[in-house]
């Protein structure tokens, strides 16, 4: 693969607000990129500080569980010493999968942001809602849309990339 032709974005910290997270998270769906894996990203925020970040690694790390959530999720909770995130919040720039949905919700994360939704395998809203299972005693808040753009773009071009390589 080429590399990555979107440049990171560099937002002003002073106004930490959603799209500043995200916009972290989408330079590491750059990094991902670069390492020849799926451009997603994820960044995990306690107290308006990111205590944990990661892109996918399924290739590197020759494991179909090393998405870009599972991977910031373990680091989140090892960081706090709890594995109990209520008080974190996720930003990751595509709609979690079945997987990443119920690692979300077994962690207790509060509130998710994702940008691009995935209306094939997204798990928190896209596909089906498992955030919003009737008996579950954990229901975190759910946010689409965040910088949804970039997120796309960056997906899309990858895959276009991937299958001209494929069939030449
Ligand atoms: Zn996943």
């Amino acid at each position: 693969m080429p590399l990555c032709p979107f440049p990171k974005i560099h937002p002003s910290a002073l106004n930490k607000d959603a799209e500043y997270f995200m916009t972290q998270a989408f330079n590491l769906s750059i990094d991902a990129w670069n390492a020849d894996e799926v451009p997603i990203g994820a960044v995990i925020v306690h107290k308006e500080e990111i205590i944990s970040s990661a892109h996918n690694q399924t290739r590197n790390q020759t494991d179909p569980t090393a998405h870009a959530e599972m991977i910031a999720i373990t680091m989140a909770a090892k960081k706090l010493g709890d594995w109990r995130l209520n008080e974190c919040d996720m930003y990751v720039t595509k709609e979690p999968c079945p997987m990443c949905s119920g690692a979300t919700i077994t962690a207790r994360i509060g509130q998710v942001f994702f940008g691009l939704e995935d209306s094939k395998m997204g798990c928190l809203g896209g596909a089906t809602s498992l955030h919003q299972l009737e008996r579950s005693n954990h229901k975190p808040k759910v946010y689409s849309g965040i910088l949804r753009e970039p997120c796309e773009a960056i997906i899309q071009a990858f895959f276009q990339l991937r299958r001209q390589q494929v069939s030449t």
